[in-house]
């Protein structure tokens, strides 16, 4: 089968791989429709996520099973399924809690040995271990395009505007409006937030988020601090979405949110990061952080997806050959792709 590898820093390319099979009894085999490429992808194709030469990469996916181990209950052979980026055992410590994306037996597709060598999703077929809780069926008439964003950039943007509380009537912010933020801000209207400021310095983007009914701030040639400041009698939004990762981003949500709000990192941390910790304390604010637990959410987004309530179809900007792997990496390390999917 064919399948888009890691090979250097800025150099990716489709081979030959065997196809597999299922070792365990809860694992499945998918063929691949549909496949995602994703910022996370990014970080490997530069080498600052590293993993090694020749693995597969990628980790958002729609296909149908062809193969099911004795244990897989869940779905069958000949269904349409899409999948989450990352496994859970679905038994230990934090599984039992529904923790699934603290799971200590954890693997997430094509990310090599440091997460769990398992092999990614960018290729004609992909091996899925415990599928009863990694793989659903895909709603009856849903698009590919559509349910590749479950498992992961719209369960992301679920997660972000649960964890943070967001309710009816709410003011919200979001910081950064990739997939993950404009999936945010998507997710935020759909749960009541009657205000959602939109923050980027893209205008294709900015000009997104506002046809999903936020208000577009642009980053250099607006000011945020003061238009969120009119729109709340002074306070600061109630929520504050940090989908950037970095931390004048994090410092700006600190700023943003009013007394007593609540800041949410869905972006990507992995280094110290300097804030205002002062400005945090005195506000009595609640940072949370982390990544999405998109296991836990997966049913509820693809409800709502269903119905029509979230809609991630303007996101899919480019649609392309498996075998063009690599010009799709160079467009989307240009950022001339919001969301690239490829078909094998
Ligand atoms: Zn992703
Ligand atoms: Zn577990």
């Amino acid at each position: 089968m064919r399948a888009v590898t890691f090979q250097a820093p800025g150099v990716v390319s489709v081979e030959d791989r065997p196809e597999p099979e299922p070792l365990e009894p809860d694992d499945a085999v998918v063929r691949i429709e549909a496949t995602g490429v994703c910022g996370s992808d990014l970080h490997i194709y530069h080498g600052r996520v590293k993993i090694e030469p020749g693995f597969t990469i990628g980790h958002e996916y729609v296909g149908t099973v062809v193969a099911a181990g004795e244990g897989v209950s869940a779905v069958s052979v000949g269904d349409r399924v899409l999948g989450c980026f990352h496994t859970a055992c679905g038994e230990c410590w934090f599984c039992r809690r529904g923790l699934y994306h603290r799971c200590l037996q954890s693997r997430t597709f094509g990310h090599g040995a440091t997460l769990g060598s398992l092999q990614g999703t960018q290729a004609e077929m992909a091996l899925v271990p415990h599928a009863n809780l990694v793989l659903r069926r895909v709603p009856g008439g849903m698009s590919a395009d559509v349910a590749l964003f479950a498992g992961d950039v719209m369960g992301t943007g679920f997660h972000a505007v649960e964890e943070s509380g967001v309710r009816p009537g709410d003011a919200v912010a979001v910081l950064g409006l990739g997939p993950v933020g404009l999936c945010a801000v998507q997710v935020a209207r759909a749960t009541g937030a009657a205000q959602v400021f939109a923050v980027d310095s893209v205008a294709e983007r900015l000009a997104v988020a506002e046809s999903f009914g936020a208000f577009p701030v642009h980053l250099q040639e607006q000011d945020a601090r003061a238009i969120v400041r009119d729109a709340t009698e002074g306070r600061g939004v109630d929520v504050c979405i940090d989908a950037v990762g970095h931390p004048e981003a994090l410092d700006m949500a600190i700023r943003l949110t009013r007394p007593c709000g609540s800041v949410q990192c869905i972006g990507v941390y992995a280094e110290r990061a300097e804030v205002h910790m002062g400005l945090l304390w005195l506000k009595a604010l609640t940072l949370r952080g982390g990544q999405a637990n998109v296991v836990r959410h997966v049913d509820r987004v693809l409800a709502m997806m269903a119905a029509g309530v979230l809609d991630p179809t303007p996101l899919v900007t480019n649609h392309m050959p498996l075998e063009q792997a690599p010009e799709a990496y160079a467009i989307y390390d240009r950022r001339e792709a919001l969301k690239i999917v490829l078909t094998p």
